[in-house]
């Protein structure tokens, strides 16, 4: 019996593009997707956008336009950038879809029946100006320790207290600026804290799910009390309202989770499944089916103690497995915009890097546990030439070309014994893939690829082809090496998939699974003539895409200065999810200047009349912006954030005074305003409705 797996990613949040950050978690995923495809198991590997919330609301509204617009965007954007890394879902779905509703209610309304759903009085900051409650994340302030200013609600960047929004010395909204003011209302809370959660979750995490490290947290966890979970947001939200509950919504990490369900749902009616039979809990024993998540370690809260606990008391199936990975650095540090390291996918894609070599080297340093793994630029050019073009690919190009040249194309039979041993590998690393032991697979196939280069180097079939005679043995050296390539494609298929495609045309076979190892080409079987498969990695073109992500050559953004990204782990229990401020007030570290000085820069409103692509450039749009009579063309690096299409007729803030700069494409004639943090995205500035093109900013 196949086993049957039901694979989860985490979900990507909508107001962002893909970077090498996120694609650790998605290579990952999908290279044990693949594994276990090869084996025969039947996979169902979903994934889908994750939505809502307020920083989606905040940001459609930014721009002018609908969060269903603004979410169908970034929906295009997401899905090309995981198909260019050959990330294969089997279905690639959205949180704001009917299928998640209906599950949402679904298990809110079981939460309810069971007792589980209480109604509390929360006093909560709230933005007068704008009529909403404020997220801890949309509240600034002075330290109260340290008294720097323009802190966050929960902690201070300056001295490192942690505090609540509470504490802080004249609190500010980042969305309006007024002053909050304290406010209650009705939430809905999921009582974690009962009983009969609490045993579960107890009972589970210890039930071979979690890796160690992870089930040692949840200890923690439970030694410090589990505390009931606040699940409703309070209108204006972009999300689902809550059944029997008008202006409240479910806030966003309820659905988030639950959009797993919803995009399988939406596979599982195409696919002509049982959904109910693969989601609801078994009714008696072990049924084989297997809900497999991964995950990010930050987000283990959610994904190890509110959802297993939700989907228990609902009746639903509980997760198997739970595998937590660890973050990215880039050259040992945290990525970084204004180090070029914080690269985006669709920047190394425009760039036509390979993805596979990226792919190759997560595989090489991915582990099952939930350590950090470090992108080292100039090892990664190094371990990729060396490893996939100097050892892998290197065995058939040295060899097919006799085949073609002296037999017609045609295999001897196979013979050698490197080949027994070869084939002997299959289980071992069969097992290492299985435990998400990339590393070490990578690892024992590059040893394979050093013995099949040793015999290739002792044979020299160069020489061999000089000799006079029928070339039997320059024959049989190329038909053993032609088959240890093939059975080392099977082995990396998993991490390659498009390289693997590509040998499997060469060498004229059906698409290569893992019991294949266990057979090898016959005599006179007839490959293809052997074309190039894969380019080193010139490392130049690494240079350049850090240079295409380093912030300061972006001619026209003023960036605000950057504000540390931290992990969600010390805010899970308060935050909006990924929650990141439209305006960025000053931080405390630039240098101070004068009033005077301020004063030289002309600031003023213009309205964007035009917006257009600029031929040949990645990041730049050109825009015309009319300053209430006079116009200015200005190029922009907002290409990434924006369609042109949707910025037209919008009112933003430029430097007027700035002097005209020639650059590829044309002169530009001062620069619009945008704000932008570590994390991904630009964000114009607009000022608030009735301001005229031409108003001074001051
Ligand atoms: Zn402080």
């Amino acid at each position: 019996m196949p086993r049957r797996l039901l694979v989860t990613s985490a979900l990507p949040y909508a107001n962002g593009a893909i970077h090498l950050g996120h694609l650790v978690e998605y290579v990952q995923t999908d290279i044990w997707v693949r594994f276990q495809k090869m084996r025969g198991e039947e996979v169902h590997y979903v994934c889908a956008d994750d939505t809502h919330g307020t920083p989606i609301m905040l940001r459609a509204e930014k721009e002018g336009i609908s969060p269903e617009a603004l979410i169908a965007r970034v929906y295009g954007e997401h899905t090309r950038d995981f198909a260019g890394f050959h990330v294969g879902f089997d279905n690639y779905h959205t949180t704001h879809s009917p299928e998640t509703q209906a599950l949402a209610n679904d298990i809110y309304l079981k939460l309810a029946g069971a007792g589980l759903i209480e109604v509390r009085s929360v006093e909560q900051f709230y933005d007068p100006v704008k009529a909403m409650f404020l997220p801890d994340r949309y509240i600034k302030g002075e330290c109260p320790k340290c008294g720097a200013r323009d802190q966050y609600g929960d902690s201070c960047e300056v001295c490192g207290s942690a505090y609540t929004p509470t504490d802080l010395v004249a609190p500010y909204s980042v969305v309006s600026g007024a002053k909050p003011v304290r406010k209650s209302s009705d939430h809905y809370f999921f009582r974690l804290s009962d009983a009969r959660c609490q045993a579960f979750l107890k009972r589970w995490t210890r039930s071979g799910t979690l890796q160690p490290e992870a089930a040692n947290k949840l200890d923690e966890w439970f030694h410090q009390g589990l505390a009931d979970w606040d699940i409703s947001r309070d209108a204006p939200y972009f999300g689902f309202e809550i059944p029997n509950a008008p202006g409240k919504y479910f806030y966003v990490w309820l659905d988030a989770p639950i959009g797993y369900l919803g995009a399988f749902r939406n596979l599982a009616a195409r696919r002509g499944l049982d959904f109910d039979a693969w989601v609801r809990a078994p009714a008696a024993g072990d049924d084989g089916i297997e809900m497999v998540h991964f995950i990010g370690k930050d987000i283990l809260y959610f994904h190890a103690l509110f959802w297993p606990a939700e989907l228990e008391m609902a009746g639903y199936r509980t997760p198997a497995k739970v595998f937590a990975h660890g973050f990215l650095t880039v050259n040992g540090e945290k990525m970084s915009k204004s180090r070029g390291t914080f690269i985006t996918a669709a920047s190394y894609l425009g760039l036509g890097l390979n993805p596979e070599w990226l792919r190759y080297y997560y595989a090489a340093k991915l582990g099952p546990t939930m350590e950090d793994i470090d992108l080292n630029l100039e090892d990664f050019v190094a371990r990729v030439n060396a490893d996939l073009v100097g050892k892998f690919v290197n065995i058939a190009s040295r060899t097919a070309g006799f085949i073609t040249k002296r037999f017609g194309g045609r295999l001897a039979a196979p013979r050698h014994p490197l080949l027994g041993q070869i084939q002997a590998a299959a289980p071992r690393i069969a097992s290492l893939y299985d435990e998400r032991e990339f590393g070490k697979a990578v690892r024992e196939t590059m040893r394979l690829a050093d013995l099949a280069n040793q015999y290739v180097d002792q044979e020299k079939p160069w020489d061999l082809a000089r000799q006079a005679g029928d070339g039997q043995r320059l024959h049989e050296v190329c038909t053993t090496a032609i088959n240890v390539f093939r059975l080392l494609t099977l082995y990396l298929k998993p991490v390659l998939p498009k390289l693997a495609a590509d040998v499997e045309a060469f060498l004229r076979v059906p698409p290569l699974a893992w019991s294949d190892a266990g057979a090898l080409l016959p005599e006179g079987h007839a490959i293809g003539a052997y074309r190039h498969l894969m380019t080193r990695i010139d490392p130049k073109s690494i240079d350049a895409l850090v240079a295409a992500n380093r912030e300061s050559l972006q001619p026209a953004p003023v960036t605000a200065p950057h504000s540390q990204q931290r992990h969600a782990e010390a805010k899970v229990h308060a935050e909006e999810k990924h929650a990141k401020p439209i305006a960025e007030a000053p931080a405390a570290a630039a240098p101070t200047i004068s009033i005077d000085e301020f004063g030289k820069v002309e600031l003023r409103v213009a309205r964007i009349a035009k917006a257009e692509h600029v031929e040949g450039a990645d990041k730049l749009i050109r825009l015309t912006l009319d300053l209430g009579g006079e116009t200015r063309t200005v190029f922009a690096g907002i290409k990434s954030a924006y369609d042109p299409a949707a910025l037209e007729g919008r009112l933003t803030v430029m430097v007027a005074n700035l002097a005209p700069r020639k650059m590829k494409f044309g002169v530009s004639e001062g620069m619009v305003l945008a704000a932008s943090g570590d994390g991904p995205g630009i964000f114009l500035i607009a000022p608030d409705a009735g301001a005229q093109p031409g108003m001074r900013v001051k």
